[in-house]
């Protein structure tokens, strides 16, 4: 099963993702994760890419497919795999259509996860992540059970992204409605775009999904 999380930056789509990707065997493809791992190391493509994703703007599509292509194609991703994050431009949806031809695979549910975009800027600002083991957490509607201690990891080191404070999230915010809002149509318009309720409580959000995924 092949899936793509559509939303706005704070919807929920990669807490989301690694809940399916461990109830269903799939592989959340996560195109922000792929390229802060690339700036971590230091690589070509990381440098590129840094000074957009700092300031809140949109990579390169060509870079971008160009990741993604390379990445469906590894051995872990025939089990099926969850898009967070990607497509985000008309180019991109397009792009995926005919490399997903090309291919000979699919996508089963394009998901759209419906917010309300004013809460979206306290949900991104809050949140955090252990850096040991990746878990996310939030300062306000997910804390640590231990005041600084991981509940998955006991790791006591923890991190926030450089691109989630406020003034970038804005920018992030406004990205999104002028160069992703216009692939929702698209889907829409091919009559093959669901919905779930992004402003639930995590839990029920992805008993919704579970619903549609069946
Ligand atoms: P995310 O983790 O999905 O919020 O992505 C973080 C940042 O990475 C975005 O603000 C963009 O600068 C960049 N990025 C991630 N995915 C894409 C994409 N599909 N197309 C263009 N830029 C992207």
């Amino acid at each position: 099963m092949n899936l793509i999380l559509l939303g706005p930056p704070g919807a929920g789509k990669g807490t989301q993702a690694k809940r399916l990707q461990d109830g269903y065997g799939l592989v959340q493809l996560s195109t922000g994760d792929m390229l802060r791992a690339e700036v971590a190391s230091g690589s070509y493509l990381g440098k590129q890419a840094k000074e957009v994703m700092d300031s809140g703007g949109l990579v390169s599509d060509e870079l971008i497919i160009n990741m993604i292509s390379g990445r469906i194609d590894k051995d872990d991703c025939k089990a099926g795999f969850i898009l967070d994050g990607f497509p985000r431009t008309t180019p991109q949806a397009e792009a995926l259509d005919s490399m997903l031809q090309d291919k000979g695979l699919t996508i089963d549910h394009v998901i759209e996860m419906t917010v309300d975009d004013d809460a979206m800027v306290t949900r991104i600002t809050g949140r955090f992540s252990c850096s040991n083991c990746g878990a996310g957490y939030h300062d306000e509607f997910q804390k640590t059970e231990k005041d600084g201690v991981c509940d998955k990891c006991d790791g006591t080191e923890f991190t926030r992204r450089a691109d989630d404070n406020a003034e970038t999230v804005r920018t992030r915010l406004e990205a999104y409605h002028e160069q992703t809002a216009p692939i929702l149509t698209y889907y829409r318009e091919k009559g093959v775009m669901e919905s779930v309720d992004g402003m639930a409580l995590i839990d029920d959000v992805t008993e919704q999904l579970n619903a549609l995924l069946g």
